[in-house]
């Protein structure tokens, strides 16, 4: 597999998870949905919020397809990939709805916004298609759709943050959650087709952000994940009093509900990380030393055509300044080999632009042409796919080595580390994160410890993906 994703906005192992009902749930629900999520985390941060409006509405959620009335995948359209992967669980589904008629299918997410009404000329089993502005008529498109009609809403909106709706925690450790801070995206990069299918770019209300990560807080979360597809341009301002409120001043409000409550965000566009933003992390230890700096080329000459807004020696003199700022600070990005008109010196610059960055992972991809985008209306996708795949195992590599390196120059440290579940290997050791977004595994040594605890753990050794190490005081 050549399209290699990290683990954490888009986490591989986590496509397709189905969410899990709500194990505090005390109501008794007459019917069931089943939804399943791809792609990046404010898919499956959406499915929580389909899931409140779905519960509200007399439906529990089940992990068991064939147990259910209604059937949802929220989809992902950024890599042709992604959108094969669904198509072909839909297949699967038919077979589902043979033997039990009756129940409905629905297609949420971008892929409904994509194909919009072609959707269902294409798929003939699907009954709903729901693009990712219209969640609040999901239940009356599904008595629109249990009466026989096909229903389909894919509206876009300018304002709509659902910032009203607490998203039901399905699937969560109890002990990081994600809060979604604005919706949309007006960057335009010549290869997304994000600002397709979700729209304007629109933040959310401060005050509801707050509100919500407080409540997590006060639930036991230890750790929220401010999400958005470019949160570093979060900018709010306040109705009545016209107060207006950037990413640093927004960092600054979560940061403040509580000391043992860390703070990540995710994702940031380079252009957008200011020494604001970077000197709010620096005076809050609570806001994580983590910061995704997604690349895509490290040639000038590609970064323009991807109309990414900065030069190669920008990005790296932002790394320099983000290391000035936080010398600790954990850095990772997004790379995209083979993109159009790419030749071997550009693909150079990308590796040489690694070295500099010396990143501590990277989410790594092989161009993929969408419809719609201005890179296919503008530009030929004219890289052979053996060219793609063999830039891109040479990035993976360089990738790997920077990756272990990282980690080996961890060992004999000590992290604060938030521990977040028991290792899925070995239930004697507990897994944790530092602040830099290092997952640390460690013996429990019979300690009274539990999840959301915070405990001292010093590196003995690693591998390329993981630290491993002892705890050394409580
Ligand atoms: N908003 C985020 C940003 O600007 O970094 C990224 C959002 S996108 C869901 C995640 C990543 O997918 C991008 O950073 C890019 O590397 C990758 N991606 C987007 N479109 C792609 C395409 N057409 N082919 C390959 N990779 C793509
Ligand atoms: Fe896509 Fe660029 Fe917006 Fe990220 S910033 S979602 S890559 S258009």
């Amino acid at each position: 597999m050549l399209d290699v994703a990290g683990n954490k906005t888009h986490d591989e192992s986590r496509q397709g998870e189905p969410l899990a009902p709500y194990a505090g749930d005390p109501n008794k629900y007459q019917k069931r949905f089943y939804i399943e999520s791809y792609g990046c985390q404010m898919n499956f941060s959406d499915s929580e919020i389909v899931a409140s409006i779905l519960n509200a509405e007399g439906f529990g959620a089940t992990r068991n397809v064939e147990d259910a009335d209604l059937i949802f995948v929220n989809t992902c359209s950024i890599r042709e990939k992604a959108e094969q992967t669904v198509r072909k669980r839909l297949t699967e589904f038919r077979k589902l709805k043979e033997k039990k008629p009756g129940t409905l299918v629905g297609v949420l997410g971008c892929m409904a916004e994509r194909l919009k009404s072609k959707f269902l000329e294409e798929e003939k089993l699907v009954d709903l298609v729901v693009g990712p502005d219209a969640y609040r008529t999901l239940p009356a498109l599904v008595v629109e759709a249990e009466g026989g009609q096909k229903a389909v809403n894919v509206l876009l909106s300018r304002d709509e943050t659902y910032a009203d709706i607490s998203p039901v925690r399905l699937d969560s450790n109890g002990i990081s959650g994600f809060v979604s801070i604005m919706r949309g995206c007006n960057n335009m990069c010549s290869f997304c087709v994000v600002p397709f299918t979700r729209g304007r770019e629109r933040s959310r209300d401060a005050d509801s952000i707050v509100k919500e990560s407080t409540d997590l807080f006060n639930n036991g979360y230890r750790e929220v994940t401010l999400l958005g597809q470019n949160v570093d341009s979060y900018y709010y301002s306040e109705p009545t009093s016209g107060k207006t409120i950037t990413f640093a001043g927004l960092l600054e409000m979560v940061a403040e509900i509580s000391p043992r409550l860390r703070i990540r965000f995710s994702t940031s566009h380079p252009k957008d990380i200011t020494d604001d933003v970077l000197f709010t992390m620096a005076r809050h230890e609570n806001i994580c030393r983590y910061i995704h700096l997604p690349l895509q080329s490290g040639s000038t000459r590609i970064l323009q055509l991807m109309n990414r807004t900065y030069t190669r020696e920008w990005y790296m003199g932002k790394v320099n300044r983000i290391r000035e700022i936080m010398p600790d600070c954990g850095i990772s990005s997004d790379i995209i080999a083979g993109f159009c008109t790419e030749e071997e010196k550009d693909h150079q610059d990308t590796l040489d632009v690694m070295e500099h960055s010396l990143y501590d992972m990277s989410y790594m991809f092989f161009y993929s042409e969408r419809p719609g985008t201005l890179a296919q209306r503008r530009y030929k996708d004219d890289i052979p796919e053996d060219i793609k795949k063999r830039r891109l195992q040479e990035i993976i590599e360089v990738q790997n080595r920077l990756s272990l390196q990282s980690n080996k120059k961890d060992i004999g440290k000590t992290f604060s580390v938030l521990i977040e579940s028991e290792s899925k290997r070995d239930a004697d050791n507990w897994k944790g994160r530092n602040s830099q977004n290092k997952v640390i595994v460690f013996p429990k040594n019979n300690l009274n410890h539990r999840k959301g605890d915070y405990v001292t753990v010093k590196v003995n050794d690693c591998t390329q993906a993981t630290l491993l190490g002892e705890i050394v005081e409580m």
